[in-house]
Formats: structure tokens, sequence, C-alpha cells
């Protein structure tokens, strides 16, 4: 798989999400060393010890807690570091803490030169996508945020569920904001080919279900959180289908935090969108033909980042 080539992803902040994703690469040996960071550096220790106590049952990788001089040498730096939402906080209510935090550590990353591709998983994962961008002066393509990929991904699941088809072959993408102004885009979500509008056959019943169950997808972190604290798992394997896309340069279409220069009459900011992803980070832009309905949401998704922003573009 790596053809002799070592693969080194840093992960910067061993929290909930950062230690989901580093043991989905261990399970799924995506990359041959990896690098854990963070502020509590017993902590990473700690993670860093139990990870490498599976590698008898599998998987060839070098795993250590490590510094910000590892970044060197890395090929992705995923920073899941900061402030997570407390039961009833919105993710643009951690944009502040979040932004300092963001701050130091994408200085501290640049200082060793790091050359690779940065993914953002921090809340308000869109802004601070942008501030990692700004921070560290790599060019736009190399600078990726989770942004609706896991939204994307309870959408597809709970439309297989509505419609007890595997969620694989649910085919919708959730654009805007990872937040709560996001919004699915029906008029391109279809199941083997078919609409999904036309799947429900234009009862107001349909409607009202299919409304209800994008307001699960929207609403899910707080679900989540309310019940058990955090949410991870998700994200973790969302994070790990990015890392593959690159290192594996697929060129597949997922839906990420990316800078508009434009595309949907948007520019200077970071907002979820469906991109094609490889080797070198962002490919291109896929923009879909939208309904005058959906383009005001999207809009309306964009403000809000953009107001949210201005703090933000203080620090630049
Ligand atoms: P957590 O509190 O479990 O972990 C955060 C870690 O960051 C802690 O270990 C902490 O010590 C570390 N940290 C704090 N400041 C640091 C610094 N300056 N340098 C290095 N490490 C530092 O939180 P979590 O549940 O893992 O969530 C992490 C982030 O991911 C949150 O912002 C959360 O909202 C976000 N998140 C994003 C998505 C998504 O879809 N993008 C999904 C879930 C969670």
């Amino acid at each position: 798989m790596f053809e002799g080539k070592t693969t080194r992803v840093v992960v910067i902040g061993t929290g909930f999400v950062g230690t989901s994703y580093a043991f989905s690469l261990l399970n799924q040996e995506v990359a041959n060393e990896l690098v854990l960071i963070d502020a509590n550096k017993e902590k990473a220790e700690g993670e860093a010890r139990d990870l490498n106590h599976g590698l008898p049952f599998g998987a060839q990788m070098k795993i250590w807690a490590g510094e910000y001089s590892d970044c060197r040498d890395a090929d992705i730096v995923v920073i899941a570091a900061g402030a997570n939402q407390a039961p009833g906080e919105t993710r643009l209510d951690l944009i502040d803490k979040n932004t300092k935090i963001f701050k130091t550590i994408v200085t501290n990353v640049m200082s060793y030169n790091f050359d690779g591709i940065f993914i953002v998983a921090t809340n308000p994962v869109d802004i601070l996508s942008y501030a990692t961008w700004k921070f560290s002066g790599l060019p736009k393509e190399r600078v990726i945020g989770s942004g609706t990929i896991l939204d994307t991904a309870r959408f597809r699941y709970l439309l297989g569920e509505y419609f007890d088809v595997d969620s694989r072959n649910v085919h919708g993408y959730i654009l805007g904001e990872h937040g709560d102004t996001e919004l699915p885009v029906w008029s391109h979500t279809t199941i083997g080919s078919r609409p999904v509008l036309s799947l429900i056959k234009d009862t107001s019943e349909g409607k009202a279900e299919l409304d209800a169950l994008f307001a699960d997808v929207r609403d899910a972190a707080y679900h989540i959180i309310n019940r058990k604290g955090a949410t991870h798992f998700g994200i973790a394997m969302g994070l790990l289908r990015l890392t593959k896309a690159i290192l594996r340069n697929e060129n597949s279409i997922l839906t990420i935090s990316t800078l508009l220069e434009g595309e949907y009459g948007l520019e200077d900011l970071y907002i979820g969108v469906p991109a094609i992803v490889n080797r070198n980070g962002i490919r291109e832009v896929i923009e879909l033909d939208l309904t005058p309905h959906e383009t005001e949401q999207l809009q309306h998704s964009a403000k809000t980042l953009t107001d949210a922003m201005k703090p933000v573009l203080l620090h630049k």
C-alpha cells in the first residue's frame, strides 16, 4: 500500500475525536506513522501507549506522543484540539476560545516548515479552517475542513433507514455551515438514480417526514451530546475517509469545508460543499445546480458564517 514510503499523520488534540480517529487509522492501516500531540502531554502519552498495545493484533505502524517538530515530515496534520460544545452550546459559541488555540497550534506547526495538508475538525469547523488557512499561509487546496462530511453521512444513514436501502446507495449532500444553518440538497438526492422527492410521491405526509428526517440530521450533535457528552465515532470515520482520499490519491467526492472564490456566488469564506479530493488536497469544487430556495438557504448559511467570522478576520 505504501510502496516503501513512510506516511506520517500527526493528530493534534487527543480527546474523544482525536483518539477515535487514531483508533480508526490503526484499524485500517492508512498510514504507517502516527504522532499524537496534546496540550496535556501525559494524555497523549497514555493514548499512544494504549494504541501501541493493539499493534501485535494486526497493524504495522509506529505510534508515539510527539512534539511539534514531528510535523516537519508529516503528510497530514489533523487538528481536533480545543473546546467541545457543552450541552446547549452551539458550535459558533466556541469561536473565540478555539481561534486563540488555533493561532498557537498553527503557528507552532508552521514553524517547522510543515508542507503537507491540514485537516481541521475542531468547531466551529468552517471558521477554524479559514483561520488555519490564514494563519498557515498554505495554499487553500491544502487546508481542508471536515465541513459537512459527517452531516452528509448522517443524512445518507437516515434516508437509508427510512427507505430500507443500504446507505451507501443513497446519494445526496448536506451543504453550508457545519451547524444550525446547514441545508439538504433535496433536488439532487437520489436512491438508485431515482430522486428521493419522487419516491415520496409528493404527499404532504411524506414531505413532513423528510423534513423531520433532516431536522434529525441538523440536530444530531445536540441529541448525542445531551445523552453522552460528545460525538466522536462518526466524525472519526469521516476524517478517516478524508485521509484515505488524500493519501491514496482517490479523487473522491466528499462534502468538506473549503475556501470559495466565486463558486456558488460566494467568496472569502470556508463552507461545506462537495469537492474532489486527492493527494494534492482539494482538486475542485463541484457546483450543483441548486433550486432558488436552496440557493437562498446557502446564502443565509454563508452570511451567518461571514458575520460570525469577523473576530477571526481581526486575528489575521
Ligand atoms: P475533547 O475535550 O475530548 O478533546 C480536546 C483535546 O484538545 C483535549 O485533549 C485537550 O487537552 C486538547 N487541547 C486543548 N487545547 C490544546 C492546545 N492548545 N494544543 C493541543 N491540544 C489542546 O474534545 P473532543 O470531543 O475530542 O472534540 C474536539 C473538537 O472536535 C471540538 O471542537 C468538537 O466540537 C469538535 N467536533 C467536530 C466534529 C465535526 O464534525 N467536525 C464532530 C465532533 C466534534
